[in-house]
């Protein structure tokens, strides 16, 4: 490995194995700019006009992905930018988590909104959690429910999210090894989910890049890192796809560029055999945001907690 910048000689920040280059960090950072510009053009993700609201957690990635449309979006003077961060009550957690993304709103000049599970559902994660180990799956369809009616609430278009290629391609392995075929149409950059004026639709700008890098980026430009771990966060079938995604990445660097390509070859075909608009799409009962059953799921888990 070269420990030296292939492009002016400088000392190198990282070494990218799958391409066989070593980058120092302004070449490097130049480089990830522009490839998540070309996710970005390559996808349409954004229009002029767009308001765009980023969920942003207080971690590296969504720190990361706010910094970049900052920047990005200083030469498209009709586009907006709102955060959100969704607080699940998670002591000695998200607390940590949200007093950076506070720093980071302020420093950005960014709008920050906060929506909390307390509020939504009248108790925080950590009650919730007193009661019954409800596990990762609970919390993810609390959040994504509030994520989308705050969005609509804030009048965005769009919610921007970090996903980054590891995230995409753990969902690929995991929807296929579930045999959940519908579910990975719901996986792309600009995913063509629900055609439903109470959905927000999602852009993931990072979808292409590897996590790794994200974090290389986040630090070289200053981002305060949160460390503390989730306390309730499960062994879970994604951290065994994790685990076997980054063993043959090892073994055989590109292995996940070329996976995520392959996917995105098999996307337009499995949208035309399992997107066709789904006349079951109707207001929850409860609640009054999308689902496909009479009650949405976040109402059904709001009744158990
Ligand atoms: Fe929620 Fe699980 Fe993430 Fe913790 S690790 S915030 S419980 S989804």
């Amino acid at each position: 490995m070269s420990s030296e910048c292939w492009k002016c000689g400088d000392t190198a920040v990282i070494h990218r194995k799958y391409e066989g280059k070593s980058w120092c960090s302004e070449h490097f950072q130049e480089q990830f700019e522009s490839l998540v510009k070309d996710t970005v053009r390559e996808n349409d993700l954004f229009e002029n006009d767009d308001r765009v609201c980023v969920a942003l957690s207080g971690g590296m990635d969504s720190s990361a992905l706010l910094l970049f449309l900052v920047e990005l979006f200083e030469d498209w003077k009709n586009a907006e930018l709102i955060a959100l961060t969704v607080d699940e009550g998670i002591e000695n957690y998200r607390d940590e988590s949200i007093e950076i993304a506070k720093e980071l709103c302020d420093d950005l000049g960014v709008e920050l909104h906060i929506a909390s599970f307390k509020e939504e559902f009248g108790k925080s994660l950590d009650e919730i959690m007193e009661d019954k180990d409800y596990g990762c799956t609970y919390c993810g369809v609390l959040r994504r429910w509030i994520l989308n009616k705050k969005s609509r609430e804030l009048d965005a278009d769009k919610v921007a999210t970090a996903h980054n290629l590891d995230d995409e391609l753990q969902s690929v392995f995991m929807n296929y090894l579930k045999g959940d075929m519908k579910r990975m149409v719901r996986l792309g950059a600009k995913p063509a989910v629900i055609d439903d004026e109470k959905f927000v639709p999602r852009v993931k700008p990072f979808r292409e890049t590897p996590e790794k890098e994200i974090a290389l980026y986040g630090r070289l430009r200053d981002l305060e890192l949160h460390q503390t771990e989730c306390p309730y966060v499960e062994d879970s079938l994604r951290f065994d796809v994790r685990d076997f995604l980054n063993e043959m990445e090892r073994k055989r660097p590109s292995t996940k560029f070329t996976a995520l390509r392959a996917f995105d070859k098999l996307l337009p075909v499995l949208e035309e055999k399992f997107s066709e608009e789904d006349p079951s799409i109707r207001s929850c009962e409860e609640c009054g945001e999308i689902t496909s059953g009479d009650v949405c799921k976040a109402c059904q888990f709001r009744k158990e907690i």
